[in-house]
């Protein structure tokens, strides 16, 4: 079965590997964690969304691979040892990307969203390092059921990978834990434990922020040298425990948007745990955050109330992140978001 085109509506959880520093595994953890995913039986995907230099071919030993396109216009993700794969490297070759920061963002929207997963428990998000505009609107355009922070002991990693649970947080995707990656090296000879930057740094991120460590990992020689040695680790295996339990306590705490309508003027929303949020049509459209609404500099009101229509109405409602709401207007305004608080603050 084909999705929709810019749906995910066969995906059951998309989530974000993130880490706030290059080098620190993340893309190494991210295909480790999809094949563990994979090999236990779910359904998983795994887009590479690094445009600049994608990692994914050659982590997978697949560089010699072209994504082919259906019949629908939709890109057919690579299928490896039960997981679907894409990667710009599928589509680009070796061929380097010439793109502009803001540009970067709606290509990786259109590769997430023009890629036909079909039915998938699992799709991981191998994110771009940092934590600036193109990761921010990732984690806006796209309902993360929670993200991974993939990073190391050293003490900046840290400070980044703070940076990174703020950035998360400020966009209400819960954190379903840190990993740890490098973390210590094992000496072959006498089986001791040198923790090289240093011993439990990342206790400090979870008594600041209660955020987990899902598991530590050590320097291995068997990550660098290809997927096969992903089989059996014991490390990434106990990563993936920690991962589906992390999924499972999230799914149990948190309420979905299930529903949205347009009724008697209101904007009514409903959650899986029966709460409803409704604002008036009129209201929201006249309080519309974006760019073109509200001044970026001044934070003055540009929209002018009186020209819009006292009967509008909303043509579409899509939920974004955890938070909010996209509404394509009757007046054919369509790019604002409206964050479940707006609706709290316009309620009658
Ligand atoms: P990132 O995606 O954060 O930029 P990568 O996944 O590309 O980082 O990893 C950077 C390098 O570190 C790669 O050569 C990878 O094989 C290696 N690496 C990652 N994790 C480990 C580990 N636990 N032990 C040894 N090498 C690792």
């Amino acid at each position: 079965m084909s999705t929709n085109p810019f749906s995910l509506s066969g995906v059951k959880h998309t989530i974000a590997i993130s880490s706030c520093k290059g080098g620190v595994g993340k893309s190494t953890i991210a295909a480790a964690l999809a094949w563990e995913l994979a090999r236990r039986g779910f359904k998983t995907g795994l887009l590479d969304t690094d445009i600049y230099g994608p990692s994914l071919p050659s982590l997978f030993q697949l560089n010699h691979i072209r994504a082919e396109i259906n019949e629908f216009k939709m890109v057919v993700p690579v299928e490896h040892k039960g997981l679907k794969l894409m990667s710009f490297g599928f589509l680009l070759g070796d061929a380097p990307a010439v793109m502009r920061g803001p540009m970067v963002a709606n290509y990786i929207k259109q590769l997430l969203f023009q890629t036909d997963w079909g039915e998938l428990d699992y799709l991981l998000l191998d994110m771009p390092p940092g934590t600036g505009d193109v990761q921010l609107t990732i984690t806006q355009l796209i309902k993360l059921t929670g993200a991974v922070i993939v990073t190391t002991h050293h003490t900046l990693s840290l400070v980044d990978a703070a940076r990174g649970i703020l950035m998360f947080e400020k966009v209400k995707v819960p954190i379903l834990g840190v990993i740890e990656n490098m973390a210590y090296f094992t000496a072959p000879d006498t089986g001791k434990r040198y923790y090289i930057f240093g011993e439990q740094k990342a206790k400090s991120l979870s008594s600041r922020f209660g955020v987990k460590t899902l598991v530590e990992i050590p320097i291995l020689e068997g990550l660098c040298a290809g997927m096969s040695d992903f089989q059996k680790n014991p490390y990434i295996q106990e990563a993936g425990d920690e991962f589906v339990e992390a999924i499972k306590h999230i799914e149990a705490s948190q309420s979905h948007l299930k529903d949205a309508v347009f009724k008697e003027g209101q904007v009514v929303l409903t959650f899986s745990d029966g709460r409803v949020l409704s604002a008036p049509a009129f209201d929201l459209r006249a309080h519309c955050p974006c760019a073109g609404c509200v001044s970026e500099m001044t934070g003055q009101r540009l929209v002018d109330v009186k020209k819009i229509p006292s009967d509008i109405f909303p043509r579409e409602i899509l939920p974004l992140g955890n938070y909010a709401v996209g509404i394509s207007w009757s007046d054919g305004h369509s790019s604002g978001i409206y964050p479940y608080t707006l609706f709290e603050h316009l309620k009658h």
